[in-house]
């Protein structure tokens, strides 16, 4: 088959559809919960408890989710690629409807394990079944402190249906019921639109286009104010009522304890980024120059550069693999089983998900990647984003469930390093200055993206917590300090068009999760890093960054990247990250001037 049709081989989990396997193994995961439950309830944070009797809990917990967790995966999987059939929603459902039974059995198993005396888990640590699971139970007992009564923790969850749930459900709710009307460029009238549409425009040729499209998008968000701002008004209380229940000594603590970073670090991360603010604004400079504009506008920061190449996805293909296969054979293959073992779903069609995303799967089943292929250079960068999540869990599936995963801010270290793998690999290959022009703008534009407007994310998300504890907000308030934290990251760089106050009312982040943003700038800055590494060390690095792949989440970040000489603690580490950016603009600037 050509290779743009490319779909996935799911055969490998489930024959088809009406397989009787996926029904039994989701009832017997159910079974295997409540006799788990049976087995273990109150034995656990009992003083009583033997090495053996809680590696023998593990491990059923462990064996009861794998088995659930399959079915699970494939009814997502068939869901993904077509969500208009109404087999797959119904897989879905059933799914997810005894998974949430399986949770109500499983919960009292955490509960119990953060209450086991620090003394006696400290001893059951030194056992080696224990220790194998020892990050895992590490980094959830970190939460213990703050974990209050069984009867209270069950009551708030029961409250937060009503409370921040529900203002997240009404935020989700009423964005995604937002249609626009919108003349499309080169389109004869006005047509309905989806506010995704109308950000697409933003990477669009036609200035005017550009501009019309996100002021369009935003004061349909203004228009919604008053419901908007008390979602976020909400939202920020709910959160400062939570750090005062449980006494959390601040309110990034929740984030530093799941993310597993420490405040004295994040802090110094973001002074330099900030320190570091002036590396984008020359770039915008070099933007405003190559677009021939005389001041360049936000809405301008996407805009193409010209005739985009087109890709045919055979060429993308070979491209990917042949930049990993130059750092080493054995991440290109791994890499080539997906295409081989038809484990990569390319072309965008009517009911399947948009963007693209690598399926991490199980230990001992791989993972799978579903693409949008269109064909231009982004796509190309995507693939090499996705097929590098991809090596990742493959490389890790010797880990057991609950460390197989990176831990949170190293989520994307395996994919921006395949990203950086692919651009350096195009870049030394390439005898046309525009094409070299355009990638390293691609680059340089998501380093920006992850790194400097992150931290302003971030910043902006603190201001608005601290305002919160003085009182209500009002949308004005929102969009005055929105304003003063882009105006310290664009300067006169960039102009920001009036609609833009509105800027911050439709970052689902804010909504969905505390102080997430600032993960993106730790996890760009270090694997820019890495990269440096590699480029110091050559061949010898390749080894220890494929024992970081496959060490998956098996112990925290410090500990899984000092064996690469990577110290988090080190001041002068974040700066280095930035001394890379500058290299590939100084690069650019000389692509430019020959432009004179
Ligand atoms: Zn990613």
């Amino acid at each position: 088959m050509p290779p743009t049709d490319l779909t996935w081989d799911l055969s490998p989990l489930y024959a088809d559809t009406d397989d009787p396997r996926w029904e039994t193994e989701l009832t017997e995961a159910r079974d295997q919960a409540r006799q788990f439950r049976r087995d273990f309830r109150g034995r656990i944070a009992s003083e009583r408890l033997s090495a053996d009797l809680l590696v023998a809990a593990i491990g059923n917990f462990q064996a009861l989710q794998k088995r659930g967790l399959r079915p699970y995966l494939y009814a997502q999987l068939l869901f993904s690629v077509d969500s208009s059939q109404a087999r797959h929603r119904a897989l879905l459902a059933r799914v997810r409807e005894l998974w949430t039974a399986i949770s109500e059995d499983t919960l009292f198993f955490e509960l119990e394990l953060l209450r086991i005396d620090q003394e006696r888990f400290l001893s059951l640590l030194k056992d080696p079944e224990v220790a194998a699971y020892g990050h895992w139970l590490q980094q959830l007992r970190g939460h213990a402190p703050y974990i209050l009564s069984e009867e209270v923790e069950q009551a708030l969850k029961r409250k937060d249906l009503t409370g921040r749930e529900a203002f997240v459900q009404l935020f989700e709710e009423l964005t995604s019921s937002f249609r626009y009307r919108f003349q499309f460029p080169g389109e004869e009238s006005e047509r309905e639109a989806t506010g995704e549409e109308l950000l697409a425009l933003l990477h669009h040729p036609d200035r005017e286009a550009r501009e019309r499209a996100l002021a369009v998008f935003l004061e349909r968000h203004a228009e919604h104010g008053l419901t908007l701002t008390a979602c976020f008004n909400n939202i920020l209380l709910d959160h400062a009522k939570e750090v005062d229940l449980r006494r959390y000594p601040d309110i990034m603590t929740p984030t530093h304890l799941s993310s597993e970073t420490e405040p004295a670090m994040v802090e110094r991360m973001m002074e330099v980024t900030e320190a570091n603010y002036g590396l984008a604004r020359e770039y915008f400079e070099v933007k405003r120059r190559l677009l021939g504009l005389e001041q360049l506008k936000n809405t301008d920061l996407y805009a193409p550069l010209g005739e985009s190449r087109e890709f045919s996805f055979e060429a993308a293909q070979e491209l990917v693999l042949a930049a990993f296969a130059g750092f080493s054979p054995q991440l290109a293959e791994t890499a080539a089983a997906f295409f081989s073992e038809r484990r990569v779903d390319v072309a965008p069609r009517p009911g399947k998900t948009g963007g693209a995303f690598c399926m991490g799967m199980l230990p001992g089943t791989a993972p799978y990647l579903l693409l949008n292929y269109t064909g231009n250079l982004r796509d190309v960068a995507t693939l090499a984003h996705e097929l590098g999540h991809g090596v990742h869990v493959a490389l890790s599936q010797g880990q057991n469930l609950f460390q197989y995963q990176a831990p949170l801010p190293m989520a994307e270290t395996a994919s921006v390093f395949g990203e950086m793998l692919l651009t350096r690999h195009l870049l030394d290959r390439e005898p046309d200055r525009r094409v070299k022009i355009e990638l390293l703008c691609a680059r340089l534009e998501d380093v920006i993206a992850t790194t400097f407007r992150q931290n302003m994310l971030t910043r902006f998300e603190l201001a608005v917590h601290r305002r919160r504890a003085e009182g209500l907000l009002a949308a004005e308030d929102y969009s005055e300090l929105w304003w003063e934290e882009n105006r310290k990251l664009f300067g006169e760089a960039v102009e920001m068009i009036p609609a833009y106050r509105w800027g911050w009312s439709y970052i689902s982040h804010f909504i969905h999760a505390r102080f997430y943003c600032y993960s993106y700038v730790f996890g760009e800055l270090l694997t820019l890093a890495l990269y440096q590494k590699y480029r110091e060390e050559g061949n010898s690095f390749v080894p220890k960054y494929l024992e970081l792949l496959a060490a998956g989440g098996s112990r925290p970040p410090k500990e899984l990247l000092r064996p690469l000489g990577i110290d988090l603690a080190d001041p002068d580490f974040w700066q280095k990250g930035y001394d890379f950016v500058r290299e590939l603009l100084e690069e650019l600037k000389g692509l430019v001037g020959e432009n004179k």
